[in-house]
């Protein structure tokens, strides 16, 4: 076996953004000597920002800075990384029932029982929300009654309104990229919370879709990353662990190599963290949380033009539609506008269906929607490109992992408990925007914070 002679302070597992918030906060505030062990040959995990061959940068991973999210914002900021506003100009489209009508803003022209059950729904989840502590969202006064049903069926059972309830479920479904019916309203409801409410959740300017990134998200992870002792294509497979030694292994097909420190930080997506040994084994509650926690499903589906064509249309390329496959769209464009680049959604099962066809008649499809919604130009981009999540072997899904009805309030207390040396980062151990590059890297500074060296 090879490895590392020298030991470690800590060993960080996983370059993604909270990973390497973990590793930096440890440099700088505790100055620290850690190595960040990174299976894949970049960093940045699920941001990922690619370069098309026209030279079209593209944002493939998490890419919107929102409102309130406070982290992410200073971290920009330490960078001196330039945002740019979502193109929100224009009205927006909504496609219901076959007819295609135009609005501004987040509310879609519907009926008004409709909007009124939308509205009412809202109201109602927001004031739960806030019911559940984000740091213990089991110690809720109604955790187990909450926790026991699906946020699926809570919406069956109280927005009575069809057309609301429909409109309701593809927003969520974009906010969670999941079929409501696998995760408990318990997890919903912290969920919103953690998300500062179903507007800001749900909205572009003012939301959680407010600003973007010049060059696109990955521009963070690199910053971050220069200057630490970041090891990519170095996949762990096992952990041994004593009380204040770790001896942390890597396998790829060549070789295996060892890293020794006094402690580590696992900021992996919790379904690969199941796949990593932990000798002596993880306690049963620990293990049991992280194999029953799934990724949810989420593709996107990216269309480039020479110029952003609907614009002209007075258009926003915000579009919801009650048909697929690409349920909402958005302008992606950089800020000059050119070229023009629009974006689509595949969410949850719909996302793993279309993962499965082959790649001409998935692009065919998708752009086949595209032109539903903007126009037949829509058809014909210079390049498009697509990105399904769940595909990818060492994210397994997006945007993040959630809990399925009953497992919050049985094992949810365990999410950020050390275990021993090993403490747990990454996005859903957040308390403030989980599932979001927020949370990620607020996650990553609080473990780093919390260990003792
Ligand atoms: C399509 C999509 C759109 C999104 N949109 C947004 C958005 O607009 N705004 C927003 O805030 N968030 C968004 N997100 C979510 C956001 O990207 C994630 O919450 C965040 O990037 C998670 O960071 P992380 O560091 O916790 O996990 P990850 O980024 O998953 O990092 C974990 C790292 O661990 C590595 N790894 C896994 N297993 C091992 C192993 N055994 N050994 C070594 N390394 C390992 C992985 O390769 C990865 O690099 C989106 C995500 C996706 C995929």
């Amino acid at each position: 076996m090879s490895g590392d002679a020298s030991e470690f302070d800590v060993i960080v597992v996983g370059a993604g953004v909270a990973g390497l918030a973990a590793a930096r906060t440890l440099v700088d505030e505790r100055s620290a000597k850690v190595v960040v062990l990174e299976a894949r040959d970049r960093v940045g995990g699920r941001v990922f920002t690619d370069t098309l061959p026209d030279e079209t940068w593209v944002d493939l991973g998490g890419q919107w800075l929102g409102v309130e999210q406070h982290r992410l914002s200073a971290w920009l900021e330490r960078y001196k990384i330039p945002t740019y506003k979502t193109y929100t100009a224009g009205e927006n489209l909504l496609l219901w029932k076959g007819a295609r009508t135009r609005y501004r803003g987040t509310i879609p022209k519907l009926p008004l029982m409709a909007l009124l059950g939308v509205g009412w729904a809202q109201l109602r989840l927001d004031r739960m929300a806030k019911k559940v502590p984000l740091d213990a969202p089991w110690t809720a006064k109604d955790a187990r009654a909450w926790d026991s049903v699906s946020f699926g069926q809570w919406m069956r059972d109280n927005v009575g309104n069809d057309v609301a309830r429909r409109l309701l479920e593809l927003g969520m479904d974009t906010v969670f990229a999941e079929n409501a019916d696998r995760y408990s309203l318990l997890y919903a409801l912290f969920y919103i919370h953690s998300g500062k409410g179903t507007d800001i959740l749900l909205g572009s300017e003012g939301g959680a879709q407010d600003t973007r990134i010049d060059g696109g998200m990955q521009r963070l992870a690199t910053a971050m990353a220069n200057g630490l002792d970041v090891r990519t294509s170095h996949p762990v497979s096992r952990v041994r662990w004593e009380r204040d030694r770790v001896v942390v292994e890597c396998t790829d097909t060549s070789e295996r190599r060892a890293f020794v420190a006094r402690r580590v930080i696992v900021a992996t997506p919790p379904p690969l963290t199941n796949e990593i040994v932990f000798e002596p084994a993880l306690p049963q509650g620990r293990a049991a949380l992280q194999s029953e926690m799934p990724m949810g499903a989420a593709g996107k589906c990216i269309a480039v033009y020479d110029a952003p064509f609907w614009r002209d249309e007075g258009l926003s390329g915000q579009c919801v539609s009650d048909e697929g496959p690409c349920h909402v769209t958005f302008d992606s464009s950089g800020p000059s506008g050119r070229p023009g680049v629009l974006m689509g959604f595949l969410e949850g099962d719909e996302a793993r269906a279309m993962g499965k066809l082959p790649d001409a008649e998935r692009r065919e499809t998708v752009l086949r929607c595209f032109a539903r919604y903007f126009g037949e130009r829509a058809r014909s981009p210079r390049l498009y490109v697509d990105k399904l999540w769940e595909k990818d072997p060492w994210a397994r899904g997006c945007y993040g992992a959630f809990f399925p009805p009953g497992l919050l309030v049985k094992h949810g207390a365990l999410l950020r408990e050390p275990v021993g040396p090993i403490h747990w980062a990454g996005t859903e151990t957040a308390t403030v925007w989980s599932g979001y590059i927020d949370g990620a890297l607020s996650s990553g500074e609080r473990a780093a914070r919390e260990l003792s060296l």
